[in-house]
């Protein structure tokens, strides 16, 4: 460890002493020592290497702790906690590793000036660790800085001696510790007690009252019952026995940074009122009812078990795949920086890896259960044990608990059934497979509100498209809802629980409307949609099947504009025979009557993953091998998914579209096996051959791409996601993820322009339903829209009222703009409709 830290200024400004700073809390150094300096730029950086440890709420604060311990507090002005985030952007989160000088916090200077007391910063050594502040430029209080300057320095601790500290070079060492943790020793803090223990290689005991616990056992930890305040006595035995104490007290004396979970609360959303919950629409629409947390049906395992000797070994087999796909994603998650993802994986492999669970399995299995049941049976007395002790932090673990109960199991047995839900039930999930939804939605729920999920993500398209109104990335404050008749209202993004009588009033009013309008557009859904300036666009469905395509026909649907094969695919134990798929696809072609039916080639990767498939685990899957690029490996999967696209009738009707094109070779190889096979099966006219445009490089080689394609569909979504960076599949993102952004616009700008003259283009991605951005797209000069089956008629009906070449002309102006929430609002304002996110 370096023996000095030097404190980088975090911004261009000038040195104010911390004692005149007017804010006698900061300036009596009750937070601690340190310096402040009055910012002349509009964004904070790290002032030394340091893992966040916390983000204040509010966004006007962020402590960092450095690889010693010294922990700093920078924090942006004075009394700017009141500004609630005005004018405040936290660029990192806590549990994320930043180097000094990585940008932490942008502020609007003229904003913060205005409304808070003062914009001086104080650097504040929060906890020195034992390190000592030697030097500080106070003495040049006034002077001016630039960023990365170093103004303080610290000197490392001297090394322990061993005389305060006589256990320190023994083999075993005590100490006593107060517990700080207001959430009580729940499952995190334990799991990090656990890995202390590990990373230090010590055995590490807490000694509550007369008895004894091993760090060892998560569930022994958790079962301690221990909460804020408490006293324990911490054991550590082994070589480095006081570096493990000190971590582990550090661990548990100090209150809480950051609880990941709650944090999930504070995403970007809706204003929530007064008892009403926020979140990001992933399906519009409307909905009163009950209230009902789903709960996934465990998998069907035996009761009994056969010789014990062998049901322990198979639970041993179970645990280390568990084990392995949990490491596989924890090496994902922390390459991917989601830290909070990957404590909630170690909290899970600690689970998996405990003496204790394991052993009270073992001890089922021995009295003749199987070891399935055994494992279930083991878990639920867990589970039982932790909602006993009446922490609703470590009863909320039990999620956590079930989430592996769910896995070991599923290991051991078969599929389970589908749960039961209430008919018109507004349905409660932490997160859905896609398999999950299709089931839930069968049973026509009223609505769904998700603590997870994005508004692109594949359970959304799956909401969307069979019309059930879906909010999603709600957080965890959802988890404790309750509600005899509540009220979601997937326009705004917001639930309300408990809505008194007169609330609950209008929004059956506004259901009705809404009934009456959707009556109006499915009557003239089946006519051609013409624009008021009298373009005549297409609204086509997305499908993932024959039976969505028979709906999207009675929607009115001028076709099918994506029909996602790999929902054939998807949630099964093998790939789909040509039989079967050809069954599928021509389910599609019949139910559509003529009218065309674009395939999109399997489109596996990233998010769509298939168990019989598995792809290499990479850094970044959404970069990796995915859409079109899975056939250099895969040939055979194409092949055979052609081959069934090729003896489709009539063929006239057909299109194949590729997924994930980023360049015109891709396509020119597919249309040259396309041609191969045909020759094979006998087929003398190709059906027509399309792209997707999803990636950036697609977009801008829209030219080459549509002189030799048919066809050119802009995937929204994943052209979102490339251009801003930005993954689809994280809730903490979904807010910012708008195809709305000038860039986006821009490149599908750049498409339309490439392919004009050339070959027709539509859009399939999410945003061909999004009624502000729909507008846009067809004022960009798309020919063609595709969305849900259920939202056609509507995006007809809005198209009719559209002024597309008057809005055309707004349109170089708004691609100028910042932001997408600049364009968002201007498109709002001309065509003067709610905004709906
Ligand atoms: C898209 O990316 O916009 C798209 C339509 O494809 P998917 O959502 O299936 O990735
Ligand atoms: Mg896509």
């Amino acid at each position: 460890m370096a023996s000095s830290l030097d404190i980088l200024a975090p911004v261009d400004g000038v040195l104010v002493a911390l004692d005149a700073v007017p804010d006698p809390v900061f300036a009596e150094g009750t937070l601690g020592e340190g310096l402040a300096i009055d910012p002349l730029g509009g964004t904070l950086h790290a002032p030394c290497d340091g893992e966040i440890v916390h983000c204040a709420r509010t966004a006007h604060a962020v402590t960092l702790r450095s690889a010693g311990g010294v922990e700093l507090l920078v924090h942006l002005g004075l009394d700017t906690v009141n500004l609630e985030g005005a004018g405040l952007e936290l660029l990192v989160e806590a549990g994320q590793w930043v180097e000094a000088g990585a940008p932490l916090l942008r502020f609007d200077a003229d904003q913060v000036a205005q409304q808070a007391m003062s914009l001086i910063t104080p650097l504040i050594i929060a906890e020195p660790a034992g390190w000592r502040l030697t030097s500080r430029d106070a003495q040049r209080s006034g002077d001016s800085v630039r960023r990365g300057e170093a103004i303080m320095r610290l000197e490392a601790p001297l090394e322990t001696t061993g005389v305060d500290t006589p256990a320190a070079s023994g083999p075993q060492a005590t100490r006593e510790v107060t517990l700080g943790l207001a959430a009580g020793l729940h499952a995190r803090p334990a799991a990090r007690l656990r890995a202390i223990a590990h990373e230090q290689n010590v055995e590490l005991e807490l000694v509550h009252g007369e008895t004894h616990f091993e760090a060892r056992s998560l569930s022994r930890l958790m079962n301690m019952g221990l909460v804020e305040g408490d006293r324990v006595t911490l054991i550590a035995r082994g070589e480095r026995a006081t570096a493990a104490l000190d971590a582990a007290e550090r661990l548990l004396s100090e209150a809480e940074a950051n609880d990941p979970a709650s944090s999930a609360t504070e995403l970007p959303t809706a204003e929530a009122g007064a008892g009403q919950l926020a979140g990001l629409v992933a399906s519009q629409g409307l909905a009163v009812g009950p209230l009902h947390h789903y709960v996934a049906a465990l998998p069907t395992v035996p009761q009994a078990g056969d010789d014990p000797a062998r049901e322990r070994v198979a639970l041993g087999e179970a645990l280390e795949s568990v084990g392995h796909s949990l490491k596989t994603a924890l090496a994902q998650a922390k390459r991917s920086a989601r830290s909070s993802e990957a404590e909630i994986l170690e909290a899970h492999l600690a689970w998996l890896d405990d003496p204790a669970l394991r052993e009270a399995a073992e001890g089922y299995i021995d009295s003749g259960r199987s070891a399935g049941q055994a494992w279930k049976d083991a878990l639920d007395d867990e589970a039982a044990r932790l909602q006993a002790t009446g922490n609703k932090l470590l009863a909320a673990r039990v999620a956590d608990l079930r989430d592996l109960q769910r896995q070991v199991m599923a290991c051991l047995g078969s599929a389970p059934s589908a749960p039961e839900v209430p008919a018109d039930a507004i349905v409660i999930a932490d997160d859905l497979t896609p398999s999950e939804l299709t089931a839930l939605a069968a049973q026509h729920p009223a609505g769904i509100c998700l603590m997870a999920g994005g508004t692109t993500s594949h359970v959304a398209i799956l909401a969307r498209a069979r019309g059930v109104p879906c909010l999603v990335a709600m957080g965890a404050a959802l988890e404790s809802v309750e509600g005899e008749l509540a009220i979601l209202d997937a326009e705004r993004g917001l639930l309300e629980p408990q809505p008194d009588s007169a609330s609950l009033e209008a929004m059956r009013t506004r259901i009705a409307e809404r009934e009456q309008a959707r009556g109006a557009a499915r009557a003239s859904a089946s006519q051609p949609t013409t624009t008021r300036d009298g373009r005549t666009i297409e609204v086509c469905a997305n499908v993932a099947g024959g039976a969505e395509a028979l709906i999207a026909a009675q929607e009115g649907a001028d076709g099918i504009g994506l029909l996602r094969s790999e929902f054939l695919f998807l949630e099964r134990d093998s790939a789909p025979s040509v039989d079967e798929q050809r069954g599928e696809y021509q389910a599609a072609l019949d139910a559509l009557g003529g009218k065309p039916v674009i395939v999109r080639t399997l489109d596996i990767g990233a998010d769509k993953q298939l168990d019989y498939l598995p792809l290499p685990s990479v850094a970044n899957p959404a970069l990796g091998v995915r859409g079109i690029r899975l056939w250099a490996s895969h040939t055979e999967l194409l092949n055979s998914q052609l081959r069934a696209l090729l003896t489709l009738e009539p063929l006239d009707a057909l299109r194949i579209m590729l997924p994930m094109v980023s360049g015109v070779g891709e396509l020119r190889a597919l249309r040259q096996r396309l041609e191969t096979l045909a020759g094979e099966l006998g087929v003398s006219r190709l059906p027509q051959l399309g792209v997707m445009i999803e990636v950036p490089s697609a977009a801008l080689c829209a030219a080459s791409l549509a002189a030799e394609a048919d066809f050119l569909s802009i995937g929204t979504n994943d052209l979102t996601q490339y251009t801003l960076a930005m993954d689809r599949e994280d809730p903490g993102l979904a807010a910012q993820l708008d195809v709305l952004h000038p860039a986006v616009l821009r490149l599908i700008k750049a498409t339309v322009e490439g392919a004009a003259g050339r070959c027709p283009v539509g859009v399939c991605g999410a945003a061909a339903g999004d009624p502000l951005a729909l507008a846009v797209l067809v004022a960009l000069g798309v020919d063609e829209l595709s969305v849900e089956p259920s939202r056609v008629p509507a995006v007809k009906a809005a198209l009719r009222e559209l002024d597309a070449a008057a809005l055309a002309e707004k349109l170089p102006t708004w691609l100028e703009l910042d932001d997408a929430t600049a364009v968002r609002e201007r498109v709002k304002t001309w065509l003067e409709v709610p905004v709906v996110a």
